[in-house]
């Protein structure tokens, strides 16, 4: 079975290249594998860049991220030339994550240096971006808006609102676990329009029920989209193939 056959469900954003994974990261990325599910393994600093590149050369049906979080490493000097070279890698499909995080962040300097980070990253954007962002909305939004640039809002947890404005500006809506901890997104689930909705774990965080607080891992992907399928009122072999069509329209999979 050729690798583009075996992707039924592609979780869009997990770490499986973190240190919680040392010890089984084969047994786990095999499950998925035999589970039809693909994977983009995300990088958030220049070692978890390159160890997602690592893992995506090793793995079959498993790609890369590369980029510099807002706020994991701001001990990390942001170092272009660097991130340029490692977003050339032919399994490198997203720059990302990248972003805004405001959440606990009250220093407007650190703000500031945020959004240079971010639109610094924005430059190596021939690949789409991942984009994650906490607290941010009203700030990514005026700084996407005008821009050619195509990715997803990953973990989004916005409101209706803000979901059609990344929408209308040609986004896609990354959505996990967290979606299913409240009833406040039921709405916002719903108005997601089909085309846009990407699923993913961020594993090993946000491990969905029965898991919640465990290790998360992307075979769990599976019961947040029988979840998503279920609110949204649609089959989940339904959602799961729309939302593997997205992925793979998105970053070229
Ligand atoms: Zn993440």
């Amino acid at each position: 079975m050729n690798n583009q056959q075996n992707m039924k469900i592609v979780d869009t954003h997990c770490h499986v290249q973190m240190e919680q994974y040392d010890h089984d990261r084969d047994e786990v990325i095999r499950r998925a594998r035999n589970a039809g599910i693909g994977m983009i393994c995300v990088g958030f600093d220049l070692a978890s860049s390159r160890a997602a590149i690592g893992a995506a050369e090793k793995y079959e049906g498993l790609y890369a991220a590369v980029g510099l979080h807002p706020n994991d490493n701001l001990t990390e000097e942001y170092d272009q030339a660097e991130y340029e070279e490692l977003a050339r890698h032919p399994r490198v499909v997203a720059i990302g994550e990248i972003g805004l995080d405001y959440f606990r962040v009250t220093d407007p300097r650190l703000k500031e240096i945020q959004r240079a980070r971010f639109l610094q990253q924005l430059g190596m954007a021939a690949k789409p971006i991942i984009v994650h962002c906490r607290d941010a909305h009203t700030d990514m939004l005026s700084m996407l808006a005008g821009k050619e640039l195509r990715g997803v809002i990953h973990s989004f947890t916005g409101t209706t609102a803000e979901m059609r404005a990344y929408c209308s500006l040609g986004w896609h809506i990354g959505l996990n676990a967290i979606a299913t901890f409240s009833a406040d997104y039921v709405d916002m689930i719903r108005a997601i329009p089909a085309d846009r909705l990407l699923l993913e774990t961020d594993a090993p965080y946000l491990a969905p029920v029965p898991y919640r607080g465990k290790r998360n891992e992307p075979s769990y992907i599976e019961g947040v989209g029988k979840f998503l399928a279920d609110v949204r009122g649609v089959l989940p072999e339904d959602l799961f193939r729309q939302t593997t069509e997205n992925a793979k329209r998105l970053f070229s999979l």
